[in-house]
């Protein structure tokens, strides 16, 4: 019999900065597990360019640093690889905590960098224009907003793909575009009610 101590755990709105995160992660992401072994850290192909690594995410998240966290560029430089995921000793689902945290941030508009929300809004921009993705745009916008002067370094490399046909100067349109627009529409209209 569930008692009424039991009954107001399990019905109780999660309040610190850790519960909000497990209950905005889908299924059970089995945060609270982690033993700060390193493993993730150590294999993750990202980690020499986030600020903290999984592992001091972690922890931040347990102590509540709130906004520490979803100021961190850590989550934006997570690609999903799942890598660490396979060798956790405890089997977390670090890569959709990640996520998690990403729309967090974007929810309180506390990124650190402008770099990957701007990249990710040029991406969402081709797809939802011309159902595809456009990579020469995408890295020349990346470039000019953020490293201009890295620009001038890749171009060898895009003169390169240019003249083995494997990049287009300009964006083409995927044939029943409307249909994907309207698949995308229901998509957002989806996340706005469940957020
Ligand atoms: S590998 Fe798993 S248990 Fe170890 S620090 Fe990373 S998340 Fe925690
Ligand atoms: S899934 Fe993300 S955090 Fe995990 S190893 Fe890959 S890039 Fe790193």
């Amino acid at each position: 019999m569930t008692t009424l101590t039991e009954s107001v755990q399990t019905t109780a709105p999660p309040t610190t900065f850790q519960d909000r995160v497990v209950a905005a992660t889908p299924g059970d992401p089995r945060l609270e597990m982690c033993i700060q072994c390193g493993t993730c850290g150590g294999s993750c192909p990202s980690g020499p360019d986030m600020q903290h690594t999984p592992r001091q995410i972690f922890a931040m998240i347990r102590a509540d640093m709130e906004s520490e966290v979803l100021a961190s560029n850590t989550p934006w430089y997570c690609v999903s690889c799942y890598f660490c995921m396979v060798r956790c000793p405890q089997e977390i689902h670090i890569p959709d905590i990640m996520y998690t945290l990403k729309g967090m941030a974007i929810k309180a508009e506390m990124y650190g960098e402008r770099v990957a929300p701007d990249l990710a809004d040029s991406f969402v921009g081709y797809v939802e224009n011309y159902g595809r993705s456009f990579e020469f745009g995408l890295a020349t916008r990346h470039y000019l907003r953020h490293q201009p002067l890295k620009l001038l370094g890749k171009a060898q490399m895009g003169l390169g793909m240019l003249t083995k046909d494997r990049l287009e100067l300009t964006p083409t349109k995927i044939k029943q575009i409307e249909q994907l627009r309207a698949i995308l529409q229901r998509a957002k209209a989806i996340e706005e009610a469940v957020s």
